[in-house]
């Protein structure tokens, strides 16, 4: 296995690019920095010093990039579906042949810990080739017969569209928007977030190895309320997929009202994680813990509420307390680090603030609760679970978006139901039980976009993933990412045998 130093110095190595340069814009198949540009600083997680500055995308960046999309839109949609399918397998090639050098730079401008990373750059490759692969039906459509006439449906791409990621898991979900939106047709303005810009810039620069057309793709950096906000008003751009808070979903709706943009929103969560008395008790604590505590918490299908039934509550938390204590905090790139620093200082103080919030609040910390001043200056945090925790207090209705739990108990299932659902958000739940019959009543019942039963997050690309509530609007996935980035014309031919209603003949 590799050693903390080795991957200290690859990572260094891969960083040159970056750390001494200014980490500009795509546009048009060219690393582009703008003529006096004004710039912001990259700050590494892990002791807080400089990784490098950023240009903040001006609207006249943004609107460089979209007159790019726009201009290659009118080939790339007319470009046959393998054509765009050996484009994008190449792609995904190019992505597995630079996984290291992705993983490795993602964990030092994130905090993410390398084991997960790795794992997050192979799932990015998974991507393009998974989709890749639907390219070639991406144009498909649906048959309906009537008496005397035949309707069938065709799909087109609906134009450039702008995605615009958030910070957790950056490559990951830049790819998962990315890659539909390409197998569509459409050409993409990328807009990263202003925290992690550097995996994306990496993955532009692979879009052009991989032979894709210049305008293609293109990528801004720049703050939300600029950068991003330009790409959502644009009328260049006919949709915009946002991975991001609920507040900003809501700002995206409003930017792109005036041009009645196609909005895809996939916001934050707040998900509970139900285990019942009968559940496989070390399956389901071994869930409990990975499902908050791996990618430091910063995860929107986290599990941030344990909604626990109170004949195994006394166990569980003790077991769930021995784990936490075991739990490896530390440096993103040690292969042995379990949770790495959270993302920004920012972001350390608002999740630190939660651990008074609970305690004003009437709730007590069973573990952590404190920031691991002894890990240096960057921004670690301990595992942390609070008990004693009611539904109604800020700790149970918050996204906290670190690694952080709080418990609930309960004693029946209709409690169980109610604690779940009384939350603004929607997007994903899990249950534990060995009663296969309350598995699927709860599944019935937990108002969420997606449930998992005596499991983790499993993920599978042709399944729907998205919420409901203040978690989104929307769903991604096989087919289902195709209806959002493609635009569905039906056709009616007539058999030439009904009867077609006649105006100005004669009656009489
Ligand atoms: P954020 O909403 O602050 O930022 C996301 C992106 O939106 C960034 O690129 C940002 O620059 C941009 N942005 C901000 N304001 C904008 C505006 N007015 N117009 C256009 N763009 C704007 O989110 P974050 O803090 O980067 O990420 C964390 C959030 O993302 C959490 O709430 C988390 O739950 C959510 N998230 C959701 C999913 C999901 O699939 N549901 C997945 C990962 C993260």
């Amino acid at each position: 296995m590799k050693t903390l130093d080795h991957n200290l110095a690859a990572a260094k190595g891969y960083l040159a690019n970056y750390a001494d340069n200014l980490t500009g814009h795509f546009i048009n198949g060219n690393y582009v920095v703008p003529e006096g540009a004004e710039t912001f600083d990259n700050f590494t997680p892990v002791d807080n010093s400089g990784l490098g500055k950023v240009v903040a995308g001006t609207t006249a960046d943004v609107d460089q990039a979209c007159e790019a999309a726009a201009a290659a839109f009118v080939a790339w949609k007319e470009l046959q579906g393998k054509d765009r399918q050996e484009l994008l397998h190449s792609l995904g090639d190019k992505i597995v042949e630079r996984a290291e050098e992705i993983a490795l730079v993602e964990s030092v401008d994130c905090g993410q810990p390398i084991k997960f990373m790795q794992k997050a750059a192979i799932r990015g490759a998974a991507n393009f080739h998974f989709f890749a692969d639907k390219a070639v039906e991406a144009a498909d459509g649906l048959s309906s017969h009537q008496d005397e006439h035949t309707n069938f449906t065709v799909r087109s791409p609906i134009g450039p569209v702008g995605i615009i990621t958030p910070w957790n898991t950056p490559f990951m979900l830049s790819t998962w928007k990315i890659a539909p939106a390409l197998a569509a047709g459409c050409t993409v303005v990328h807009k990263p977030a202003e925290l992690s810009p550097l995996s994306a810039h990496i993955l532009a620069g692979i879009s052009k190895e991989a032979g894709l057309p210049d305008g293609v793709w293109n990528m801004v950096n720049g703050f939300g309320e600029t950068a991003g906000k330009h790409v959502s008003e644009h009328p260049a751009i006919k949709a915009v997929a946002l991975v991001g808070d609920t507040t900003t979903g809501r700002h995206i709706m409003r930017q792109g009202a005036d041009t009645l943009k196609r909005i895809h929103l996939e916001l934050g969560g707040k998900n509970p994680v139900v285990v019942f008395d009968d559940a496989d008790f070390e399956r389901a604590l071994d869930a409990v813990v990975f499902m908050i505590f791996s990618l430091n918490g910063q995860r929107c299908t986290s599990s941030s509420r344990l909604i626990i039934q109170s004949g195994i509550k006394d166990r569980f938390m003790e077991a769930l307390k021995e784990r936490i204590a075991n739990i490896t905090v530390g440096h993103p790139l040690d292969p042995a680090t379990e949770i790495g620093p959270l993302v920004h200082s920012g972001h350390l103080e608002k999740v630190m603030g939660y651990f008074d919030i609970a305690k004003e609040d009437g709730a007590q910390v069973a573990a952590g609760g404190i920031r691991l001043s002894d890990l240096g200056a960057g921004n670690y945090v301990a595992p942390t679970l609070f008990s004693g925790a009611k539904n109604d207090m800020r700790i149970a209705q918050e996204e906290i978006f670190g690694p952080v739990l709080t418990a609930l108990e309960f004693e029946t299932e209709e409690q169980a139901l109610a604690i779940a659902n009384d939350s603004q958000y929607g997007l994903a739940g899990y249950v534990w039980t060995n009663d296969s019959s309350r598995g699927l009543r709860m599944a019935h019942g937990l108002e969420v976009g997606m449930v998992w039963v005596n499991s983790e997050n499993n993920r599978n690309l042709p399944s729907p993933f998205g919420g409901v509530k203040s978690s989104g609007i929307g769903r991604d996935g096989g087919d289902y990412s195709f209806d959002f980035y493609m635009e569905t014309k039906n056709v009616c031919i007539a058999h030439g045998t009904h009867r077609i209603p006649k105006l100005g003949v004669n009656q009489g």
